[in-house]
């Protein structure tokens, strides 16, 4: 049996080069690739179903996770990611604290307008007991000024998309993703390679 392995991110056209220099290298007939549907979930598991979808007309493919490979290290840009999280974390931290109560010099005559029914709220009474924190009592509208209100906004929506590019690189290089093809399931040798 013969395969060969790609990266996970190959284009059709590309694996389909390959696989033809590879086949016109070796004296083989120009047959057309058929990737197989999902990922398989080990390199036993793709064998197995490459081996099934074995065909005089086509050389079949799959995505395959490598469970073979020892985890690698965090990269430069996971690294990277994983310092910002932490950044905007500690950012985040300061999101439920009591804004007036830091910032009452602000409030004219102390006291806060409601952005949301216009009530006047003292702002000695932010973050005291019994008196009120980031929410208008009246109406439970957020009375942090905007700006105050977008930046932490705009920081959590930075957190949540760094942290999706983070997972996805954690994943990949856990249990990275190749592309298998089945060359020749007759060749008497078990190889994988990037041989052409
Ligand atoms: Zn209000």
């Amino acid at each position: 049996m013969r395969l060969m392995e790609c990266d996970g991110d190959v284009t059709a056209e590309r694996l389909q080069g390959l696989v033809d220099g590879w086949a016109c290298a070796h004296g083989r007939p120009v047959l057309p690739v058929i990737m197989l549907d999902g990922v398989s979930p080990t390199v036993r598991d793709a064998v197995d179903r490459l081996t099934a979808h074995r065909s005089g007309g086509a050389r079949p493919a799959t995505l395959c996770h490598d469970d073979m490979m020892p985890a690698a290290r965090p990269g430069v840009r996971e690294t990277r990611l994983g310092a910002r999280l932490e950044r905007l974390r500690d950012r985040l931290a300061a999101r439920n604290d009591a804004w007036w109560a830091e910032h009452r010099d602000e409030a004219p005559d102390g006291l806060v307008p409601c952005p949301g029914c216009g009530s006047r709220v003292a702002a000695a009474r932010c973050g005291a007991a019994h008196g009120w924190r980031n929410h208008c009592p009246v109406c439970g509208a957020d009375m942090r000024p905007r700006p105050v209100r977008e930046r932490f906004d705009a920081w959590k929506r930075e957190y949540v998309q760094v942290r999706e590019e983070r997972d996805t690189l954690r994943r990949l290089r856990r249990r990275p993703v190749f592309t298998l093809v089945l060359l020749d399931p007759d060749d008497t040798d078990i190889r994988i390679g990037w041989e052409s």
